[in-house]
């Protein structure tokens, strides 16, 4: 973080809603989870260790649930437990690095099962449960620069993020006319753990820094500020966009 960077203030208020947030154990959902729970919001936190949201509900007041987004019945039990959800972050998302020529059929299929079979299955079940009970909501869904570009060692990843955007134009024109917003955030490298994992070398992060027009990655705040921005009352009108959170990358 540089010394110019400003520090926003949230004034979002998200009183009366209860939120649902997947992969929200670490990184970027766990500060997506803290941002809506400190603007007023009831709180859900889906994540697979038990000892992250644990400590997360500790900090934050969260309710949480224990499952792997992994397997599909899972995924849909869980979001059923949520009970009835009016905003949902589908953050949960794993990154494994394999070059195209050794990327595995297992690693592009699990890969595929969280990054967007899981937002399928939860969304569907938030959207059934909004639509019956004839309330308006707003779905946001991580996706990432790399849906975009590519970006080498990340065929199965990038292919994911790709989907993930696709998703999420389709569920928002199918759902727009229920008054349900779907939308997407898309952030460059971002310090989190799986940001370390893919770019903590400085021979590949350079590289991708020297893209960024801001001169820096992303904090998990930045994004959490966009995320919250597309659920809030203030983004009204917003439906089926694909917001950037890169400092710039896709302008280069
Ligand atoms: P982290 O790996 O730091 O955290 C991901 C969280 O999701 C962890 O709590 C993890 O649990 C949980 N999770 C992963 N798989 C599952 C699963 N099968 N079931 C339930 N929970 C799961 O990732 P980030 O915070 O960096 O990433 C969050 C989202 O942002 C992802 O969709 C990612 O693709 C996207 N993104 C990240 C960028 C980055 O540079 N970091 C850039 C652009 C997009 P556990 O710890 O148990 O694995």
């Amino acid at each position: 973080m540089t010394s110019t960077q400003p520090v926003a203030k949230t004034h979002f208020d998200f009183s009366g809603r209860r939120a649902l947030v997947t992969g929200a154990g670490k990184g970027i959902g766990r500060e997506i989870v803290a941002l809506l729970a400190g603007c007023g919001a009831t709180v859900v936190a889906l994540s697979r260790d038990a000892g992250d949201l644990y400590s997360l509900s500790a900090e934050t007041g969260c309710e949480v649930i224990a499952a792997d987004l992994a397997d599909a019945g899972a995924a849909r039990q869980a979001a059923e437990e949520a009970g009835p959800v009016d905003l949902l972050v589908n953050n949960a998302g794993i990154s494994i690095l394999q070059p195209f020529l050794d990327t595995t059929p297992e690693a592009f299929d699990q890969t595929q099962a969280v990054n967007v079979r899981a937002a399928l299955i939860v969304g569907q079940v938030v959207a059934r449960g909004l639509i019956g009970r004839g309330a308006a909501g707003a779905i946001v869904n991580v996706s990432s620069q790399s849906s975009s570009v590519g970006l080498p060692n990340h065929a199965a990843y990038c292919a994911s993020k790709g989907a993930l955007d696709q998703l999420t134009r389709v569920m928002a024109i199918e759902l727009g006319p229920h008054g349900i917003r779907v939308n997407a955030v898309n952030p460059t490298v971002t310090l989190t753990p799986m940001g370390v994992m893919a770019w903590g070398d400085p021979a590949k992060s350079a590289p991708m820094l020297a893209r960024i027009p801001l001169g820096r990655f992303a904090q998990p705040r930045d994004v959490a500020q966009a995320v919250a921005y597309l659920l809030s009352d203030a983004a009204g009108m917003v439906n089926g966009v694909m917001l950037p959170v890169d400092g710039g990358f896709l302008s280069n």
